[in-house]
């Protein structure tokens, strides 16, 4: 017979630590929660091993980024999840769950059973052999995902004395590689199929920027073409890439970041699954009422676009699993999880933060030859997704609201002369989203009824300013 927890967390990245603080906060009993991972260290902020942790200098190491320092809060140590009672249970894989026993098969066979279970076993990278590439598994060629893997990545960069790199892939772990790669002094050639880099995101415009400080940096772009197999030499090491036209890549080093895929494998057939992840409800809950999924793993619906999402961004994976604790603990007082999507990045001396939607049409400001530029995505005639490059602390808050309000606008022109300064001058009543959303969608019903429109323009009036009160108070306090 195993061991038995009141509370399972299946997985110990970004979400579990972030899960197993709010458990602390609402006051759990010891022995009653239990974390998971395959991996040997207790949960990290999994971002930080592309960029502080690849530093040739000042570089970042366990346990200063053990999850929860990311947004400020205590940092979770072995020590912290034993004061408080939680079983960490590292280097341990689950490969069978059964959701109707309400257990949980680790790979040396001990089953582990729960009465409530979250799911945070987050994603696994795509691998070139899973596109048919050969050779794929050579020595010298380097994913990342985990702490080991950064550490292989960081050692092999050491020994590069002289070698060259060859980065595949556009996205995040393309760019921040590529990035750490030329400050450890190593040249790199970056290959990717689309036109340009970051291409889920980036408008060609805004990569432009970044393709062009890349190359001052001494990066070589080759855009729109993909790779086609390894040459190797007599050690079995990759000594070119070969594209799909011919060209031969000379390499030393290979990095490939070319997507992930949710780690949902061990519930299909118990859970529904959708849009590769498992899918929960705005309390997080699956269609297992005992069932919880979090973070990059869950496809959630997202409240203010009407759909269902499932985002691959570390804070989700914080906010989705204090969400689904608050849930299991406070339920009454749990509303549904209505998250504004935020992305980020940062690599050499650039820094930029994106919030909302980036549907419809951009809208540029600022002065790029400067360092600071930024977009608004209008859609509808609604500022619906905010881009900055170089911003500071509150100029992002700001842009966080202006997604959050999706203010309505139809002078796109003076839009782009204001930039930033609009959402620095957007009034702080403009309060939480779902109140000046839906206040704003209620308003715009109303006015369209001629009768109403004295009434509610009144009732209106005194709804938001209320609520800009009772907002202002509640940002005093709240803790970021
Ligand atoms: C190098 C890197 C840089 C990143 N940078 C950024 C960034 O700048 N900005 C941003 O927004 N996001 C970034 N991300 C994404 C962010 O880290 C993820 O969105 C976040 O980690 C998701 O958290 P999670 O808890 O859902 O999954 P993870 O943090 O991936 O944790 C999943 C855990 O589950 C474990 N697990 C899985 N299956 C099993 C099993 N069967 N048995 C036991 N354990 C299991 C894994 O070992 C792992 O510990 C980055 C990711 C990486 C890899």
């Amino acid at each position: 017979m195993g061991r038995a927890y009141k509370v399972v967390i299946l997985g110990g990245g970004v979400a579990a630590g972030y899960a197993a603080l709010e458990f602390v906060k609402h006051g759990i009993n010891r022995g009653d929660l239990c974390i998971i991972s395959a991996e040997s260290v207790p949960p990290y902020e999994r971002p930080a091993l592309s960029k502080g942790f690849l530093l040739p200098e000042g570089a970042v190491r366990l346990p200063a980024f053990h999850t929860c320092v990311g947004v400020g809060e205590e940092r979770l140590t072995p020590k912290w999840y034993k004061e408080h009672g939680i079983e960490l249970v590292l280097g341990t894989e689950i490969v069978a769950a059964d959701l109707t026993r309400k257990t949980l098969l680790t790979a040396a066979m001990e089953t582990i059973s729960f009465q409530i279970l979250i799911i945070a076993t987050g994603a696994r990278v795509l691998r070139l052999e899973e596109f048919g590439v050969t050779r794929a598994d050579a020595q010298n060629i380097y994913y990342l995902r985990d702490v080991n893997d950064a550490t292989k990545l960081l050692e092999a960069m050491i020994l590069l004395k002289g070698g060259k790199a060859v980065v595949i892939g556009g996205g995040y772990i393309g760019m921040e590689c590529a990035a750490a790669l030329v400050t450890n002094g190593v040249p790199v050639t970056m290959v990717f199929p689309e036109s340009h880099c970051m291409a889920r995101l980036f408008t060609p415009q805004i990569a432009t920027f970044y393709e062009d400080y890349y190359t001052s940096k001494g990066v070589v772009f080759i855009k729109g073409t993909v790779m086609s197999a390894f040459e190797s030499n007599q050690n079995g090491k990759v000594a070119a890439v070969i594209l799909k036209d011919g060209t031969r890549l000379p390499a030393d080093l290979v990095v490939v970041g070319v997507g992930i895929r949710a780690n949902t494998t061990l519930f299909e057939g118990q859970l529904v699954i959708e849009k590769g992840g498992i899918k929960v409800n705005g309390k997080m809950r699956t269609s297992n009422s005992s069932v919880y999924a979090v973070g990059d793993v869950a496809a959630f619906p997202l409240k203010m676009y009407g759909d269902v999402r499932r985002l691959e961004h570390v804070d989700h994976a914080r906010k989705s699993a204090a969400h689904a604790v608050q849930a299991i603990m406070t339920p009454e007082k749990t509303s549904d999880y209505d998250y504004l999507p935020y992305f980020y990045s940062r690599v050499f001396t650039l820094s930029w933060q994106f919030f909302g939607d980036n549907v419809g049409d951009c809208i540029y400001f600022g002065d790029s030859t400067k360092g600071k530029f930024g977009a608004y995505w209008i859609d509808k005639c609604r500022v619906v997704g905010a881009f900055l490059e170089g911003g500071s602390k509150d100029e992002y808050s700001a842009l966080a609201l202006v997604a959050r309000q999706r203010p309505i606008t139809e002078d796109t022109e003076a839009l782009a002369g204001q930039g930033i300064k609009f959402a620095l001058s957007l009034p702080e009543t403009s309060v939480s989203s779902s109140i000046v959303g839906s206040m704003r969608r209620d308003q715009s019903y109303l006015l369209s009824q001629p009768t109403m429109q004295v009434t509610a323009g009144v009732i209106l009036a005194v709804a938001i300013g209320l609520s800009a009160y009772w907002y202002v108070r509640r940002r005093r306090w709240r803790t970021l």
